[in-house]
């Protein structure tokens, strides 16, 4: 049974020696909801997510899931806490099978009926991945890999699944691919956490989301009203 809880991030802030990278961001993901964290290069949304899932150290802020405070819980324990992620650049490990690499996404989880069951729901999402489930994941395209990324997260069974930039250096058709995906997911009540600088398949796969930019929020709204703004249309959807 996957109940989901609302996560909420308070005053996050990470710098980097002296440079602030991230300055104190909020926000929170109700249990089902899918919200979206738009900004062009540089703006922080990586830092962020790295932040949250514990992969750099913070400056200052707290992490709540319903009621646990996760705020000093370690990077390799987030997954235990229901929270998948799936970083930038994919890192599947290339020398594996495919099948390998998704068996490794359940490696918190003792082996068991359930996930021999996700094992054939990440099939099922993703049809390709059976197909090629011998082959080295280092083999498949960019697009596989992002698949394969995401079924990975998805073997531990998350009920909050953190996205770093799905659609980097895919096709416009692919990406599509990815939004179709992010889509079946929400419908099945996984809460969305999605990072990315295209705009438009945040909008169409979120239904919040908050604009960054230098390292704070600049905009938030719901992703109908915010692609509908003006300016948002102009330096971010390039409309
Ligand atoms: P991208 O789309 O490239 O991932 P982003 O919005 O995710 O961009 P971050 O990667 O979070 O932005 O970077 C925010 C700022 O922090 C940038 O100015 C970046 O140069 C800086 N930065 C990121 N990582 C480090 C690091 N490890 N050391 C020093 N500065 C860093």
């Amino acid at each position: 049974t996957r109940t989901a809880e609302k996560l909420t991030v308070r005053d996050l802030s990470v710098h980097y020696g002296g440079v602030c990278a991230v300055r104190s961001i909020g926000f929170t993901v109700a249990p089902g909801e899918s919200v979206g964290i738009i900004g062009a290069n540089g703006a922080g949304k990586t830092s962020t997510l790295k932040a949250l899932m514990g992969l750099v150290p913070r400056s200052g802020g707290s992490i709540t899931l319903g009621e646990r405070d996760l705020t000093r819980v370690k990077a390799r324990d987030m997954v235990r806490h229901g929270i998948g992620y799936v970083p930038e650049g994919r890192h599947v490990f290339p020398g594996l099978p495919v099948r390998k690499n998704l068996l490794l996404g359940a490696y918190s989880r003792a082996w068991d009926q359930e996930s021999r069951q996700q094992l054939d729901e990440v099939y099922e999402l993703f049809p390709v991945l059976g197909e090629m489930g011998d082959r080295l994941a280092g083999a498949l395209s960019g697009g596989q890999q992002q698949m394969l990324a995401i079924g990975r997260a998805l073997m531990a069974r998350p009920r909050l699944l953190v996205l770093d930039e799905p659609s980097m250096g895919l096709s416009p058709k692919l990406v599509g691919s990815i939004l179709d995906v992010l889509l079946k997911l929400r419908e099945e009540g996984l809460s969305l956490l999605l990072v990315e600088q295209n705009a438009k398949l945040t909008f169409g796969a979120t239904s919040h989301c908050l604009v960054m930019e230098n390292g704070e929020v600049a905009m938030n709204g719901t992703s109908a009203e915010l692609s509908h703004d003006p300016r948002v249309r102009e330096v971010y959807l390039g409309l």
